[in-house]
């Protein structure tokens, strides 16, 4: 029998540290692959266009809404988010783990409309490190920060809505305990 894939939601707030938790779990794991999603917020520094996200005008991702490309989308902090569904299909029919990692309204969109995904909450220490965590960053203005935690306040009073929840305190710890997860959910879904 061939090996399932499985959907990873891994949800936080903005600025405390998903995609580093991401990049350091298929450091060690070969069988995880990222979803890149659609936005029509503009590229940082740094970011390209493929890769980092697609960046689209809102016209094209009107488009895309219409064509229901979309897995699940949000309008957050003024721009839109998305989830290409096609491309997330593929990766769990290739027999991978296909980590979504999004904001917690998407992600309670996925968990209902997905119920076999698991989803994973990373929390920050406390607001006080997720805000020098984002001021650290220097890719937004003061406002758009002091957005970002107000947005993460309502999104923390969220996470006993998912299956796990895991603090990221310490990197490493984070990355161990991710692991341990999927190992065990793969654990479940092939025996
Ligand atoms: P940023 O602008 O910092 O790259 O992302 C802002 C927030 O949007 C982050 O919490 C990020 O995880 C989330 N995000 C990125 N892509 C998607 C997506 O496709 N859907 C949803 N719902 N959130 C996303």
């Amino acid at each position: 029998m061939s090996k399932k894939g499985m959907m990873v939601i891994l949800s936080a707030p903005s600025g405390c540290g998903k995609d580093t938790v991401f990049r350091e779990i298929s450091k060690i794991r070969n069988d995880v692959c990222e979803s890149i999603s659609a936005t029509t917020r503009n590229p940082r520094n740094g970011e390209i266009d493929g890769v980092s996200y697609y960046f689209k005008t809102v016209d094209e991702f009107k488009k895309m809404i219409e064509n229901s490309s979309f897995l699940e989308y949000v309008c957050y902090n003024g721009c839109y988010y998305g989830t290409p569904a096609e491309p997330v299909r593929n990766i769990i029919n290739s027999g991978k783990i296909c980590f979504l990692i999004i904001e917690r309204e998407g992600a309670q969109k996925v968990m209902k409309s997905n119920p076999d995904a698991v989803s994973i909450f990373l929390l920050p220490p406390d607001l006080d490190t997720l805000k020098k965590r984002l001021i650290k960053r220097n890719t937004e203005t003061e406002d758009a920060i002091s957005n970002r935690l107000e947005i993460a306040k309502e999104e923390i009073k969220c996470s006993d809505l998912f299956d796990y929840v895991v603090v990221n305190n310490e990197l490493k710890r984070a990355v161990y305990e991710i692991n341990e997860i999927l190992d065990n959910e793969l654990k479940k879904r092939n025996s």
